[in-house]
């Protein structure tokens, strides 16, 4: 294993904390001898959320949605000048796919963005908790303050 991270994947939900969770992960990036940096969003499948209730066919529905994502993610990732083929939308629930990526890629450090809650969510999402359980490599939530600064 390498003393540097040689492949950070960024998970954004697409909200206004993604730019923040990316920029973290960038500086990190910088500090291990210009990692290669990936930025994926996961959508929930439609035929999931719906499963046959719908008697209709959702795939342009699917299509249009992943078009918007596309779209969103190139105004985070091409503000930070991370390459469209470094940029991701896939279909699927987001921790399975995150992992798949990251094994599939040889990802080395996944960035997930975690929100100041109290309670029983205490500091991780859903996501990143999800996420956080059965890495293969290691993860690193960046605290997002409730004012939408990334904490140090
Ligand atoms: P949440 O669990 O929804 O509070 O989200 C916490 C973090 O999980 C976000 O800041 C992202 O890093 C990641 N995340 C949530 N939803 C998605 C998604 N659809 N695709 C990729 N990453 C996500």
């Amino acid at each position: 294993m390498s003393e540097y991270y040689q492949h950070v994947l960024v998970a954004v939900d697409l909200t206004r904390d993604s730019g923040l969770v990316l920029a973290r992960a960038i500086r990190i990036a910088r500090r291990n001898q210009n990692a290669r940096v990936s930025i994926i969003h996961t959508l929930e499948p439609l035929g999931f959320a719906y499963g046959g209730d719908i008697p209709m066919d959702l795939t342009s529905i699917q299509d249009q949605l992943d078009g918007h994502a596309r779209d969103r993610l190139a105004e985070v990732a091409d503000e930070h000048g991370i390459p469209r083929e470094d940029q991701h939308v896939v279909v699927g629930m987001p921790d399975a796919e995150i992992h798949r990526f990251a094994g599939e890629r040889d990802v080395d450090l996944i960035v997930v963005g975690s929100h100041g809650r109290t309670g029983f969510a205490l500091l991780l999402g859903s996501t990143s908790t999800g996420v956080l359980h059965g890495a293969k490599c290691d993860v690193l939530a960046v605290r997002v303050g409730a004012d939408g600064e990334a904490t140090e």
